[in-house]
C-alpha cells in the first residue's frame, strides 16, 4: 500500500507581528532544507503577503487559519478562498474549535467553508474534537463522527481533497497531550469514517493536534493513523517546530 503523505502545520494563531514573524521564519527556514513531509504556516491574514515573499522557493507552504463560506459580497470582516489564493495559500484550517467555541461555527457552516476552500483549490484541515465532558461522558466517537460526517456529506466526491486534524478540544493550549493510544484510537475510528466513503478519502492524512510538542511528537507520529500534526504553541518557536518536522519525516 502507498505511504500516505504527511504534513505537519503550524497555526500560530493570533499572534505575531512583522518584526517578530521575519524572526521565526529566518529560523525556520534555516534548519528546514526538503522535508520528506509537507510543512505549512497557517499565519494571520493581514501577515499573508510578507509570508508569501517570505517562502517563496522554500518548501514552506502557506496556510490560513479560517476563511469564509462565502465566495464575494456583504460579509463584513470576512475573508474569501480566493482573496487567500491571491497569496499563494494551499491550506486553511476550518472549524478549529476556537471557531466553534467563540465564533458559534456549527457542523453545517464547517462544511460549508471545505467546500468553498475546495472549490477555490484550497486543502481544507477540518478540524474535528471532543470537549473533556464529551471525553469523560464516553461521546468522544459519537461526537467526532457527527462532527466529520456533516463535513463528508456536503463534500461528497470531493472528499478525497480534505484534510481532517484531530484536536481534542482538552488537549488545545493545555499541554495535555493525548496519550498516543487515546489519539490512535480516535484516528483509527476516523479513518474508517473516512473509509466509508472510499479508498481515496481513506488514503488522505488525518492530523494530531492538541499540545505536541517537541518531547511527545515522534510517539505521536509513530502511530498507525497518525500521519502529522496541527501545532499551536510549539510553532511559534522555530526549534520546536523543526524538531516535530524531522519526527514526521
Ligand atoms: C491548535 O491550535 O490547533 C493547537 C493544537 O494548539 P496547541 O498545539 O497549542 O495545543
Amino acid at each position: 500500500m502507498q505511504q500516505r503523505k504527511k504534513i505537519v502545520a503550524g497555526n500560530w494563531k493570533m499572534n505575531g507581528s512583522l518584526a517578530a514573524n521575519a524572526a521565526l521564519l529566518d529560523g525556520v527556514l534555516e534548519g528546514l532544507g526538503q522535508p520528506a513531509c509537507a510543512v505549512v504556516a497557517c499565519v494571520p491574514a493581514p501577515y499573508l503577503a510578507q509570508v508569501q515573499a517570505r517562502i517563496a522557493g522554500t518548501a514552506l507552504a502557506l496556510g490560513a487559519q479560517d476563511m469564509s463560506a462565502f465566495a464575494s459580497g456583504a460579509y463584513t470582516g470576512e475573508v474569501s478562498a480566493a482573496m487567500l489564493g491571491d497569496f499563494g495559500v494551499a491550506y486553511a484550517i476550518v472549524g478549529h474549535s476556537e471557531r466553534r467555541q467563540y465564533h458559534g461555527e456549527t457542523d453545517a457552516k464547517v462544511a460549508d467553508k471545505a467546500l468553498a476552500a475546495l472549490a477555490a483549490g484550497i486543502t481544507p484541515l477540518v478540524c474535528v474534537g471532543e470537549t473533556l465532558a464529551e471525553r469523560e461522558a464516553g461521546q468522544t466517537e459519537a461526537v467526532v463522527g457527527r462532527q466529520l460526517a456533516a463535513v463528508l456529506e456536503k463534500l461528497g466526491d470531493q472528499a478525497s481533497g480534505m484534510v481532517v486534524a484531530y484536536e481534542p478540544v482538552w488537549a488545545i493550549g493545555t499541554g495535555k497531550t493525548a496519550t498516543p493510544e487515546q489519539a490512535q484510537a480516535v484516528h483509527a475510528a476516523l479513518r474508517a469514517q473516512l473509509q466509508s466513503a472510499g479508498d481515496a478519502v481513506a488514503a488522505q492524512p488525518i492530523l494530531y493536534g492538541g499540545s505536541m510538542n517537541a518531547a511527545n511528537a515522534a510517539q505521536l507520529l509513530a502511530q498507525p493513523d497518525i500521519d502529522g500534526g496541527l501545532i499551536g504553541g510549539a510553532s511559534l518557536k522555530a526549534a520546536d517546530f523543526l524538531a516535530i518536522v524531522s519526527a514526521a519525516n
